[in-house]
């Protein structure tokens, strides 16, 4: 954008500002539950509204989400997104209560931890594959320099796209793979692939479209894996990229080498073209929605448990192991004949490792108390201690 245009959008910013006050423009939050509406005061309204980030992404679009979709049936959801990485420093008195929120107590000082050494996990490759029916590793990855996905234009949108073809052709032996874009796929083939769990859902989730990530769908979006299938990226979803390790079964610990490997593998082929990962102390890595910041890190299993879901103390269980739960089609969907997808609760303030070992020993201690109940017998003596 020249200086010139650029000064003009400042200044019909500037004028809507003075047309109507914070007052007239503050969203109805009275019926919402989410951690933006929770923490947005009209005096905090009134101050931020004036800010913009040097890549232009305003405090209406920070809030978006969260007043379009004043709660969720299964999370607490955080109700706002990041347009670029200066947003979390522009409108750090918003954001900085909803992730100490989100992330339990984390504070504005508080610095975060980085550990994708797999040799620090202790165990994870004896998950009961009875009861567990596959494993997975996530994370994101944001590009620095460019706006993330609710506020990117086509071309930065595409330039995204095209480096990351070229990092990921790079890889080779076992993590040796293709690019597929969205655009040039059928509708079976994209359903196939969905229906597998290995990609992204079309654009039907509110939060993606009140976001504005859905914008131009599906123009540069993508999935790059392996040729089994055990390594993905997606491109251009809710984040830049989204790295994702899985596999059928309990090894976890298969699963999470596979994903240190790969990303540590991206991350120095983005850096050999001179592109850095969104990466800062305190928040580790930038992501595009606050509830992922830190690590990124969301390693789950779909497992069975018929008994122990229906039990009074799942969630008391779930909440001391810090886990969540959700339903084994995405974020958006319930639990279907008992099964559901376990995962970490947390993403900041606990390293990768420390995060696949709060699930390693939560799904094991998991598949005990199902196993109690199946025989019709107390799990009382098992109840964990909170983590
Ligand atoms: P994410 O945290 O990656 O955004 P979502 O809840 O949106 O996860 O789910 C994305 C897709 O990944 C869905 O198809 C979901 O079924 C699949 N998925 C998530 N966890 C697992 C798992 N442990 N095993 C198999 N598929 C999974
Ligand atoms: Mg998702």
């Amino acid at each position: 954008m020249s200086d010139n245009v650029g000064n003009i959008c400042e200044e019909m910013f500037r004028l809507r500002l003075k047309e109507w006050s914070a007052e007239e423009e503050f969203p109805d939050l009275s019926q919402h539950n989410n951690l933006m509406a929770k923490h947005l005061t009209l005096d905090m309204y009134s101050q931020l509204r004036e800010r913009v980030t040097p890549r232009g992404f305003t405090l209406n679009q920070v809030i978006q989400p969260g007043v379009d979709n004043p709660g969720h049936p299964f999370i607490m959801t955080v109700g706002c997104v990041a347009g670029d990485e200066e947003t979390y420093e522009v409108f750090k008195e918003l954001l900085d209560p909803v992730i100490e929120d989100r992330h339990g107590g984390y504070k504005p000082a508080d610095k975060h931890k980085t550990d994708l050494n797999p040799d620090n996990l202790k165990g994870g490759d004896d998950l009961d594959p009875n009861y567990v029916l596959s494993s997975r590793v996530r994370t994101g990855r944001s590009i620095r320099g460019f706006c993330l996905p609710p506020h990117c234009s086509r071309g930065e949108r595409r330039m995204v796209e095209k480096l990351s073809n070229e990092a990921l052709d790079s890889l080779t032996g076992d993590l040796k793979g293709k690019y597929y874009a969205l655009k040039n796929m059928t509708d079976a083939e994209q359903q196939q692939l969905i229906d597998d769990h290995f990609l992204f859902d079309k654009p039907v989730s509110p939060l993606l479209l009140a976001s504005g990530m859905a914008r131009d769908w599906p123009d540069a979006r993508g999935i790059w894996h392996n040729d089994n299938k055990t390594f993905l990226v997606w491109v251009n979803e809710e984040d830049h990229l989204r790295v994702i390790s899985m596999q059928k079964g309990g090894n976890m610990k298969e699963v999470f080498n596979r994903f240190c490997t790969g990303l540590t593998k991206i991350e120095s082929l983005f850096k050999e073209k001179g592109h850095e990962f969104m990466w800062n102390e305190h928040l580790g890595y930038v992501l595009t929605c606050p509830s992922n910041l830190g690590t990124g890190l969301r390693a789950g299993v779909h497992m069975k448990l018929p008994n122990m879901s229906k039990h009074a103390k799942f969630e008391e269980v779930l909440k001391r192991l810090r886990l969540q739960k959700r339903g084994t089609g995405g974020v958006d969907t319930a639990a279907v004949g008992g099964v559901f997808d376990i995962s970490n609760a947390d993403r900041l303030g606990f390293s990768e490792v420390e995060l696949v070992q709060m699930v390693v020993d939560g799904v094991k201690l998991l598949t005990e108390m199902e196993k109690r109940l199946e025989k019709g017998q107390s799990i009382d003596d098992l109840m964990p201690a909170q983590k």
